[in-house]
């Protein structure tokens, strides 16, 4: 009977401590800033900031069964890298999901690729630093490198798994879709450095890409994306728990 009622105590206590889960996840850019721009055939524009929206709700909308889910933004409006950061602290975020699109002057870029808070060198990826951390002025955060260098060393076991688990999983996801994966990267991005806890952030696919922004920007491919996070973050909480 007492071992019953702590088998049952333990089932308890672990649901609780899976339910207690937050995950923040970020729109990336929203209003005055709109990230990147693509061009649909009929001269019809596309912003980034209105696909990330659309995909971040789709992944709020399958992780909520799961765990407590918040949005930094549910409109299209303009939220400041900090702001972002700052709401991670009041609903004490445990996870940080950054949700953007890329683009490149080459227009036959492609791909999805999974980023994790590290100093990075590679200079592709510096090209990717630099646009994900405009502000809307134009103006880089002064943001102490002594600080990034410590949020790195606290953080960047966790990110690393939780970024390896989520790509690993958009990688079965989006197979059909026929999307290049471009794999797990470090990089150096402000508003996960800020959020200063476990975070990613995606670049789902190349708006600047026609053929390749024909295919995201579709219902479908959201779709697929969305439940590839989810299952990757799900069994990123698994691997943490020991479950
Ligand atoms: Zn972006």
């Amino acid at each position: 009977m007492v071992r019953h009622a702590l088998a049952l105590l333990l089932v308890v206590s672990l649901a609780s401590a899976a339910h207690a889960t937050v995950v923040l996840v970020d729109p990336g850019h929203g209003g005055e800033e709109h990230g990147a721009i693509g061009v649909l055939s009929g001269a019809r524009k596309v912003m980034e900031k209105d696909l990330s929206l659309r995909l971040a709700r789709k992944i709020q909308e399958k992780l909520r069964p799961h765990v407590t889910v918040f949005l930094t933004r549910s409109l299209d409006r303009t939220v400041t890298l900090q702001e972002r950061a700052d709401l991670a602290d009041k609903v004490k975020a445990d996870l940080f999901i950054s949700v953007h699109f890329n683009s490149s002057t080459d227009q036959s870029a492609h791909g999805y690729e999974t980023y994790y808070l590290n100093n990075s060198a590679d200079a592709a990826v510096k090209k990717v630093e630099k646009k994900e951390n405009l502000t809307l002025q134009g103006e880089e955060l002064v943001v102490n490198q002594i600080l990034i260098d410590l949020v790195i060393q606290q953080t960047v076991q966790s990110s690393r798994s939780l970024a390896q688990n989520v790509h690993r999983e958009l990688g079965s996801h989006l197979r059909p879709s026929g999307l290049t994966n471009r794999g797990v990267k470090p990089g150096l991005f402000y508003v996960l450095a800020l959020s200063k806890r476990p975070g990613l952030l995606l670049e789902a696919g190349f708006v600047s890409n026609p053929r390749e922004l024909k295919a995201i920007q579709q219902d479908e491919f959201m779709e697929r994306y969305a439940r590839g996070v989810v299952s990757g973050v799900l069994a990123h909480l698994k691997t943490k728990k020991g479950l």
